[in-house]
């Protein structure tokens, strides 16, 4: 029998978490930790020096050496740079590991290496590292040793935020504030505070990392850039939950073993659609925790992947023909006293409450599908959204069955006096249907679908963050909670002004409301004629970022500010053009290093079999057609081979930043398919010894 993996011992053995840090404090510095953690504000110096030294002291005792300020900067990804705990000596030549409160609340990481936008150009060159104190503390443990992670904030010396974690911060006490006004209105007098809560489902491939050194598209791009389909694809549907082979189920309890150490609550996992593509849930919870562990999850993926001799791709499109990668963002908010603002509720108060909280969500997302849409904009999510695997890039709402029978009534009548599974509502809305046990289909093709009690958002990438997403999604209806308040606050009879509120947004927005096949080309028709925005790429989304509209709504909870949008503008730009430029230099270094001398070297085998065959004195025209087809797509190869280094050079050589990205999307790409193209036509056609790289079937079925 195996070792019996006792998971509650192991959970959170490697994060200093409250309960350790109620062990370890005195009581007043831990009421005040906790004061400042659930009500904000800032722990006094003093305690400051308390905590860290207890936290110094527990990360020594579990072999720590070093510590960081763990921050995520605009890369979307986390940097992190080490410290030792080591201190001058004493006159004794003694060392004593120490760690000051100054130095657990602030950091100056040498920061201008990350992408900023012009933003400390503007301002100041230092870029700071603040302590979230909401976030715990934790032990990474790899080759360098154990080291103590901070998470912090990154700001720049003038408090601009330069990184994704602060707008969040911001953007979830906006959203708390405008929805404590709302439960107020309805008699929720104990609740202090509302909290979004986000469950994010994470997609990944795994591939044999052999294979995976042999082609520099997965190295420096994070996907093929050529590939030909393989004889077989998801066509059967055999691997989506599908039995998990030996090496993957040796992986996945590695990586659950490790996510729980870190606090992670990976709860499910399973084979999804396409070959070596799997899936991780991790139980929700509070936002910006949520976004911590999202970023652990990918980074635990990649590191667990490299013991078992796999690489995990977290790209959004890794191959070509089969399904690429999302992340579901489930979105709930909840009240400090236990009450779920989207969980319909079964008194008719809680379900009006529940009305008026849809109702705000559906004008918050038709007011805003463009920033929504911009939120999961990703280079490798282009590929996906719209592209009839992935929802639509267009957003729009699934309600399910009944509650869209329950919002059309409301429209028409004012009330819902029945439900579509027969039974009837007594008066106006009385209770509504427990929607969690509603059996309708859970519409996949929806970009944000309800689903019970939370919001599904599925349209965001996988390798990407889920920061921008959860701040835009809570800063929208943050607003929308606003102006409902202002009215009902004002209203002389609450009642009538609610159902007359709820009656007029699900009017006036009923056109986000969508329960068809969001797939279909009748759906792309059909939203462009309710004037749905439906923005294609993530260049053409960067500047919904910075219309009048986006800053009103920004400024208003100061999530961002004006400086901070068009920061971020222009980073999506480079980083698109940074990105495309990377891939079309690795095309161009594919083809003419590996693809077009391997061909070159079989034609001429077939050349002197041609030769060889006539010599003999037999026919010899089955080899000669061959070597012409194929020097005629050798010639195509290197004709657009040419073609597109003109063009990545030109590219690369514009100064403005908006201008380059989309020269990269709309002539690099053009350009990079072209060359694709013949070399994915010549891997069918020529002989398998000769090809230079690994194959799609040999990536996706042998792992
Ligand atoms: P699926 O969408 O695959 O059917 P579930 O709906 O069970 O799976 O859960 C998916 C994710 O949603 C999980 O991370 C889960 O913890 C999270 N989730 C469940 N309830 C909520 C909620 N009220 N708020 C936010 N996330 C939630
Ligand atoms: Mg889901």
């Amino acid at each position: 029998m195996s070792e019996v993996l006792k998971v509650e011992e192991i959970f959170a053995s490697k994060v200093f978490t409250l309960s350790k840090m109620r062990e370890r404090l005195p009581k007043n510095v831990y009421k005040e930790v906790k004061k400042v953690m659930d009500q904000g504000g800032e722990l006094p110096p003093e305690a400051a020096d308390v905590v860290a030294k207890a936290m110094k002291d527990w990360a020594v005792e579990n072999g720590a050496t070093h510590y960081t300020h763990w921050f995520q900067p605009l890369t979307g990804i986390t940097a992190e740079k080490h410290d030792a705990f080591v201190t001058h000596p004493d006159a004794d030549g003694r060392m004593l590991m120490e760690f000051s409160g100054r130095e657990l609340i602030k950091g100056e990481p040498d920061a201008s290496s990350f992408p900023s936008g012009g933003l400390r150009a503007t301002f100041e060159a230092r870029g700071y590292t603040v302590w979230d104190i909401t976030s715990p503390a934790f032990l990474k443990e790899d080759a360098t040793g154990v080291i103590l992670c901070i998470p912090t904030a990154f700001c720049s010396y003038t408090g601009e935020a330069l990184d994704k974690k602060i707008p969040l911060m911001r953007s979830m006490e906006a959203i708390s504030e405008q929805a404590l006004r709302i439960v107020r209105l309805f008699g929720n007098t104990e609740a202090s505070k509302v909290v979004p809560s986000v469950g994010a489902e994470q997609e990944y491939f795994l591939v044999d990392r052999e294979k995976y050194l042999q082609r520099e598209d997965l190295i420096f791009a994070g996907r093929t850039l050529f590939g030909a389909p393989a004889p077989k694809g998801q066509e059967l549907e055999d691997h989506y939950f599908g039995t998990i082979r030996e090496r993957i189920g040796s992986y996945m309890k590695d990586l659950n073993i490790e996510l729980w150490k870190l606090g992670v609550t990976a709860k499910t996992q399973h084979n999804e659609v396409a070959p070596a593509q799997h899936e991780l849930a991790p139980i929700y919870e509070t936002a910006n925790i949520a976004v911590d562990h999202n970023q652990l999850v990918m980074e635990t993926m990649k590191k667990v992947a490299g013991r078992h001799g796999l690489t995990c791709l977290l790209h959004e499109k890794p191959f070509a023909g089969v399904n690429g990668s999302g992340k579901h963002n489930n979105w709930s908010l909840c009240t400090d006293n236990g009450v779920n603002l989207l969980d319909p509720g079964d008194t008719p108060n809680a379900n009006i409450q529940f009305l008026l909280v849809l109702a705000c969500i559906m004008k918050a997302v038709d007011t805003h599908a463009d920033l929504l849409r911009q939120s999961a904009g990703d280079v490798g999510n282009d590929h996906r959204l719209g592209a009839n695997e992935a929802p639509p890039a267009i957003i729009s709402i699934f309600l399910g069955e009944q509650l869209e029978d329950v919002v059309k009534q409301l429209i028409e009548t004012g009330e819902a006096a029945h439900l579509i599974e027969g039974g009837k509502l007594e008066t106006g809305v009385s209770t509504l249907p427990d929607f969690e046990k509603d059996a309708t289909d859970r519409n996949r093709t929806s970009p944000f679908a309800f689903t019970g009690n939370k919001f599904e958002f599925r349209m965001v990438g996988s390798a990407d963050s889920i920061a921008i997403p959860n701040t835009t999604l809570n800063a929208i209806v943050a607003e929308a909670f606003c102006e409902a308040a202002n009215i009902l606050e004002e209203a002389e009879d609450f009642e009538l002004a609610v159902h007359d509120l709820i009656k007029e947004y699900m009017t006036k927005h009923q056109r986000i409301v969508f329960n068809g096949n969001g797939y279909s080309d009748e759906w792309v028709a059909e939203a462009k004629r309710r004037g749905l925005p439906n923005i294609m790429s993530m260049v053409e989304a960067a500047s919904t970022l910075t219309t009048d509209k986006a800053v009103k709504l920004f400024e208003k909870f100061g999530i961002f500010t004006r400086v901070e949008l068009e920061s971020h503008e222009e980073i999506i730009y480079e980083t698109y053009a940074k990105t495309i430029n990377i891939e079309a230099l690795t095309m161009i270094d594919m083809a003419s290093k590996k693809y077009i001398p391997a061909v070159i070297k079989y034609t001429k085998s077939l050349a002197d079999t041609v030769i060889a065959v006539k010599g003999a004195g037999a026919d010899a025209s089955v080899q000669a057609q061959l070597l012409s087809e194929v020097s005629a797509k050798l010639g195509a190869a290197k004709e657009a081979l040419v073609k597109l280094k003109a063009v990545t050079a030109q590219a690369s050589s514009m100064e403005n930043a908006r201008e380059s990205a989309f020269f990269y999307r709309d002539t690099v790409k053009d350009a990079m398919d072209a060359l694709r193209s013949p070399i994915d036509e010549l891997e069918m056609i020529v002989d398998k010894e000769i090809w230079p790289v690994p194959t799609y079937g040999e990536l996706t079925f042998e792992v």
